[in-house]
């Protein structure tokens, strides 16, 4: 079961300031550069949009309210929906902010069908939070994904596992998650319009022209998940992080910025996981898509952010690039359970002790209270936190 709510942050400002509700909002990051995060279905339809500015907004829609974002509440009413759902499974994964999966195959000895689950926990989210989502039912975590966007807002939408087939032989290859709208455009370069065409299309031409996504979009055309859930307990293969930009990156220095940005946040995955690495690899993204990635093997395991940078950085500087990227990420792979030994560098542990001082004040305050100054080369995205933002499981956060 796939659970999203409807305009998240609109919706629980609305249910919280009822002077709000029916009326068209957009929630807003403070400043004067304050981009809509989200907006109330009023403001979507009448053209308001996830993004535009705050002149654009108010252009298009005069008598649009802006309320500024408040995280807490979010993740605070966010933690509240995870405790009704392990109600019912306690396989509950948070995917965002606002979207969960529910494993319900054990549940269905005590609820007659996944249906029934849906429609309970829909209405206990409605009378508790005023707020209203959109549920998906399907075999696997991809099926119930598009099927809760697909019964966008308020929605109910079951395939079951004989219906797959059918239910995705004529959506258009959008609807699967991962797919935006360039590669939907790369896509229909080749002739690929609907999932039924993409099934059909031969895989190694997939292969060469998007790697290892040639793939996945072959086996998820075919109503199947590659990504399969980790066992608890198992270690991961790889971790990493990637962006894609607003507009492409094409100085270097700005590039540096974001890997060190990247790089961090690889770092505190790896500390969370409590795991070292030593492999490392830099992804770029031209922007008509094609998409390079070097890897380079240390060595030595390491957790640190710092030496990750260098890495990368160091990749980096082996490549000439031959155009602006619109994408970056960095990846750790060669991963094992990190163990507590002597310090072998001289420093190591007063650095590792300063991380760990850091990732205590943003585990209490939230994600990015505290970074690197050499980050703020970049312009930060949004002050209100990224929809994608996951909060961790007992969530310390109070101010
Ligand atoms: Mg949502």
């Amino acid at each position: 079961m796939y659970i999203d709510m409807d305009a998240y942050f609109a919706s629980v400002e609305q249910a919280s300031r009822p002077y709000l509700r029916g009326r068209p909002i957009a929630v807003v990051g403070g400043g004067k550069r304050a981009v809509v995060v989200t907006s109330s279905y009023e403001a979507k339809r009448l053209g308001v949009k996830t993004g535009m500015t705050r002149g654009e907004a108010a252009r298009k829609l005069p008598s649009i309210v802006f309320v500024t974002g408040r995280n807490d509440k979010y993740v605070d009413t966010c933690v509240r929906i995870h405790e009704i759902l392990l109600r019912y499974t306690p396989e509950v994964e948070i995917c965002s902010i606002d979207e969960f999966f529910a494993d319900l195959t054990g549940s269905l000895l005590l609820f007659p069908s996944p249906a029934d689950v849906a429609m309970t926990v829909k209405r206990e989210i409605g009378e508790r939070f005023g707020i209203t989502c959109s549920v998906g039912i399907g075999p696997n975590k991809l099926i119930a994904k598009i099927a809760g966007e697909s019964g966008k807002p308020d929605g109910l939408v079951v395939v079951g596992k004989e219906e797959t087939e059918r239910f995705m032989e004529d959506l258009p290859v959008e609807s699967i998650p991962g797919i935006g709208k360039k590669m939907g455009t790369a896509l229909k370069a080749l002739g690929i319009t609907v999932c039924r065409e993409l099934r059909a299309f031969p895989v190694s031409v997939l292969r060469r022209r998007f790697g290892i996504w040639g793939d996945y979009l072959s086996i998820m055309a075919r109503g199947m998940d590659p990504f399969r859930a980790r066992d608890p307990g198992e270690l991961p293969k790889s971790i990493g992080h990637s962006m894609t930009f607003e507009k492409d990156i094409g100085d270097r220095m700005m590039i540096r910025a974001r890997l060190l940005e990247l790089s961090g946040m690889v770092a505190r995955r790896l500390r969370k996981e409590r795991v070292v690495a030593k492999g490392f690899s830099l992804t770029w993204r031209y922007p008509d898509f094609t998409t390079f990635t070097k890897r380079i093997t240390l060595p030595f395991y390491t957790p640190g952010g710092r030496i990750i940078y260098e890495t990368v950085t160091g990749l980096l500087d082996s490549v000439r690039l031959k155009d602006a990227v619109r994408l970056l990420g960095v990846s750790a792979f060669n991963v094992r359970r990190s163990t507590a030994s002597p310090p072998l560098i001289e420093g190591f542990d007063r650095e590792e002790r300063l991380w760990k001082a850091v990732d205590d004040v943003n585990d209490a305050f939230g994600e990015h209270s505290l970074y690197p100054a050499t980050t703020l080369l970049c312009a930060r995205r949004h002050w209100v936190i990224s929809p994608a933002y996951r909060p961790g499981k007992p969530y310390p956060y109070r101010r």
